[in-house]
């Protein structure tokens, strides 16, 4: 029988304290499956994506065994170690954990690149407990001896298809091999390619499978368009549709997706010279400009975002009300 309240999960009080100060009353389906086997120590196979609270699915069973099991850290070293695709992400993920672990003592720290090492480096001198990294910075850091893998209980691999897909499969590989092999090891992908199985085979332990029907097979609450026009009516019928979402009543934020960072730039001026406050946000900014541009979109002082598929995953935003691919999307999801 799969849990429906939060309360006939064996979880610590600290974590049961947080989920009602949170107001999550039912638990997702990926939780109710998937927390009761991580409780048990059993190896997972999650297919699902950002959105259906898979975050906490492994925060809080780890957070659990952080809790019951303290333990002291050797210097340079993680107990946890969550390895995510992009920078923001990672920041998410990171968020989640302090936001679920408040009532409990543990240490965390992030790795990413695009921004200064060294604070990076002195966060994790005397070791912590949840390490939440992407793979290039966390190998660049082990090889500098920044970072040492070998103390690893807990391994989780988040967004695994979006990781391949941006091309760390060797660095996700070269990490594996330098974690100990006795560990408890998750492993979250969108979908379930064959590349993918073949890949969790050599990292799960008699893995748990559960699976998620992905948000991709149209959400019903959506409602979706095709425009067909010339190019050059293409900025016109955007701004017309962006003058609709500024006088909406909620859901006043729009994303647009462009598929070249030069468009992005491009578009994003122009919008704002036609009196839409734009900003762009793709891989060519610098980490304090994406998360400068992120937060000023989350507030509505730019409600017009223009994204190239950095942005397509896991960035979670409230009101937005309107998500428009400027050009075909190399990536349907
Ligand atoms: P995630 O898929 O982990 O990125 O979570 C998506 C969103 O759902 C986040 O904003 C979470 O705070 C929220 N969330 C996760 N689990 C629950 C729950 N059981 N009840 C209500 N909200 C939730």
């Amino acid at each position: 029988m799969t849990p429906t309240s939060f309360e006939a999960l064996p979880l610590a009080a600290p974590l049961h304290l947080v989920l009602r100060e949170l107001n999550y009353n039912i638990p997702s389906p990926i939780q109710a499956q998937a927390i009761p086997l991580l409780l048990e120590g059993r190896d997972l196979l999650g297919c699902a994506q950002t959105g259906t609270g898979k975050t906490a699915s492994f925060a809080l069973p780890i957070l659990q065994a952080i809790h019951e099991r303290p333990k002291q850290i050797r210097p340079k070293c993680c107990r946890t170690l969550v390895l995510a695709p992009t920078r923001e992400l990672a920041g998410q993920v990171g968020k989640s954990f302090t936001t679920y672990g408040k009532h409990i003592r543990f240490k965390q720290s992030l790795i990413y690149g695009g921004v200064g090492q060294n604070p990076q480096i002195s966060a994790m001198r005397g070791g912590v407990d949840v390490l939440v990294a992407t793979p290039g910075r966390l190998l660049d850091l082990i090889e500098q001896r920044a970072v040492d893998l070998s103390a690893v209980e807990f391994f989780v691999l988040d967004e695994v298809d979006r990781m391949l897909d941006m091309g760390f499969l060797r660095d996700v590989k070269r990490i594996v091999s330098l974690i100990p092999a006795s560990r408890q090891s998750l492993f979250f992908s969108a979908t379930l390619a064959p590349n993918i199985v073949e890949l969790a085979q050599t990292i799960l332990r008699n893995p748990a499978l559960v699976s998620i029907a992905p948000e991709t097979t149209t959400g019903e609450r959506i409602d979706q368009q095709v425009c067909f026009l010339d190019r050059e009516n293409k900025r016109p019928l955007l701004e017309q549709l962006l003058r609709g979402q500024a006088e909406a009543t909620s859901g006043k934020l729009t994303i647009v997706f462009s598929r070249t960072k030069h468009g992005a730039n491009k578009l994003a001026k122009s919008l704002c010279e036609a009196g839409f406050p734009a900003d762009a946000i793709h891989g060519n900014k610098s980490q304090a400009q994406r998360e400068k541009a992120l937060e000023r979109f989350k507030k509505g002082l730019t409600p017009v975002l223009v994204a190239t598929d950095v942005a397509a995953r896991g960035v979670d935003v409230k009101d937005v009300g309107l998500v428009v691919n400027f050009d075909l999307p190399n990536e349907p999801e």
